[in-house]
């Protein structure tokens, strides 16, 4: 059954005042395929005076696990109080591609080298191999369908040079951390069923798989319903103070008192909550059209039936799959992502609309006359160094944040919101976990022209990425 706007309370709404987005990219409606295919519980609106050890603020990835290790490592469960401003996964978590695999920092692996060493950047590399396993182990645990499919996942060359540097990328791979890759030539590809007149080879790497991240979201918050945490969905915070060592977090309908506080709001994060945050954040668009179910001669005619997953060497790149024939459906669709857009407006997101409508066509020719019946948008959180954030919030004391995992937090915003459970209950020191995750977030220079940098750097991609 689909989710219909009115599956919101009334009061769900995102304050848009301290965000960078004009209000569009803040409304309850998504229009995701993914909101066919799964409906998240309703959680009640939080109402009253309420007394807790810990609230944790976004009922996402990040948040759900955070509460799910906390309420599995000894702490009573009802004085975990996880409060969203909608209802769980309307954020990043219920709408993304559903690619789970190594990711969470966009700096190239020769700059962590040069700024944290080999043997940090390793470690990081390990941490990311670990955060995939954390979301397998959550679907074993909480017998979650989430439809997987995917051995790995697979770079696209959309260049020659591109597919040169393969080999190069393969090599250091294994050097540096003993992880096999495979090399695929263009006929290769077209061998195994990834063919498209963009694509001049391709890497594939053993690591990640893909899931149905609504599915995902939605067994995490019923698992957390079942461990009897207490979750409040159209309850936005919308203020706190700190006084005699707890925080008061002030939501539409209720004060509550908690000694810790996590902030698990990544891409939908306020710049004023808490103060900290302000201007530290660029949460960016990336946007999804899905097509209808496709038929075994029109896969045919492409010549595209893999169902691996798989991204392109674009700076600003694409990334899609094939999804397996859902129960009812007649045949796969694609799904088809792409970043990029600085602007939420209604006529931006039609031109982004037309954009990657278009990108469609071009990867996938034969498929020209093939509609897309789907296109949604979310926002993914990136920082000024490009490395995600676990840990304490400076000057805070027990308040914590995990942010920014660049496009990648199925995997990442799951092990994050863990690993600050783990933080909370002393059971891993902030300073146990690898350097390049721990960087507290740098404040932008001149913070409200974060959307103009942006705007620099597609510019500039758009030019790289050519020919
Ligand atoms: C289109 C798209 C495609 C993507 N594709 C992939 C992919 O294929 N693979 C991958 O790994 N990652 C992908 N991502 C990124 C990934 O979805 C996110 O990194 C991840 O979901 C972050 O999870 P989170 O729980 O930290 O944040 P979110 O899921 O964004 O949740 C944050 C929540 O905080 C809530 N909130 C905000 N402010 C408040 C407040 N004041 N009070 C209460 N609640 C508040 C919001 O309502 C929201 O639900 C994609 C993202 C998008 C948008």
């Amino acid at each position: 059954m689909a989710l219909q706007a009115d599956h919101f309370p009334q009061s769900a709404r995102i304050r848009t005042m301290d965000r960078i987005y004009e209000p569009e990219a803040y409304v309850k409606t998504v229009n995701s395929y993914w909101e066919t295919t799964a409906t998240p519980p309703l959680w009640p609106e939080a109402a009253g005076e309420i007394s807790a050890e810990t609230v944790i603020i976004g009922g996402g990835f990040t948040g759900l696990n955070c509460a799910l290790e906390l309420a599995e490592t000894g702490h009573d469960p009802a004085s975990i109080v996880i409060v969203e401003a909608m209802q769980p996964g309307w954020g990043a978590s219920g709408r993304n591609g559903g690619f789970c695999g190594i990711g969470g920092s966009k700096l190239p692996v020769a700059k962590q080298i040069a700024r944290f060493g080999e043997a940090e950047t390793r470690r990081y590399f390990e941490e990311q191999k670990a955060a995939i396993e954390t979301v397998r182990d959550n679907l074993v645990r909480y017998a979650i369908d989430a439809e997987t499919h995917s051995r790995g996942e697979t770079e696209l060359a959309h260049r020659q040079k591109d597919a040169d540097g393969f080999a190069a990328e393969a090599a250091r791979m294994k050097s540096l951390f003993d992880s096999e890759a495979r090399i695929l030539s263009k006929a290769e590809t077209v061998a195994e069923g990834l063919a498209s007149p963009t694509v001049f080879g391709a890497l594939e790497t053993g690591h990640g798989f893909a899931l149905n991240p609504m599915r995902y979201v939605t067994g995490l918050a019923r698992a957390a319903l079942a461990a009897g945490i207490s979750c409040f969905g159209g309850s936005p915070m919308t203020g706190y103070r700190s006084a005699g060592g707890r925080y008061r977090i002030e939501t539409p309908g209720a004060a509550i008192s908690a000694r810790n506080l996590v902030i698990a709001t990544n891409g939908y994060s306020s710049d004023d909550l808490p103060r900290w945050l302000g201007g530290r954040l660029l949460p960016v668009l990336s946007n999804i059209v899905l097509s209808r179910p496709l038929s075994e001669a029109e896969l045919a005619d492409q010549g595209w039936t893999s169902h691996q997953m798989v991204f392109d060497s674009r700076n600003l790149l694409h990334y899609l799959r094939l999804i397996p024939a859902r129960p009812g459906e007649d045949g796969p669709r694609m799904l088809f992502g792409m970043r990029g857009g600085t602007s939420a407006s209604a006529a931006s997101h039609s031109a982004m609309h037309r954009m990657i409508r278009r990108d469609f066509e071009t990867f996938f020719p034969a498929w020209r006359s093939v509609e897309t019946p789907f296109f949604w948008s979310g926002l993914v959180c990136l920082t000024r160094d490009l490395t995600s954030y676990t840990g304490p919030v400076p000057g805070m004391a027990n308040a914590w944040l995990s942010v920014a995992y660049h496009g990648n937090g199925v995997s990442m915003g799951s092990h994050c919101g863990r690993l600050a459970g783990r933080m909370i209950s002393g059971r891993r020191a902030p300073d146990a976990i690898p350097v390049i995750m721990r960087q507290p977030p740098r404040r932008f220079p001149f913070p409200a022209l974060r959307r103009n940098y942006l705007r620099a750097a597609y510019a500039w991609y758009g030019w790289t990425d050519r020919g």
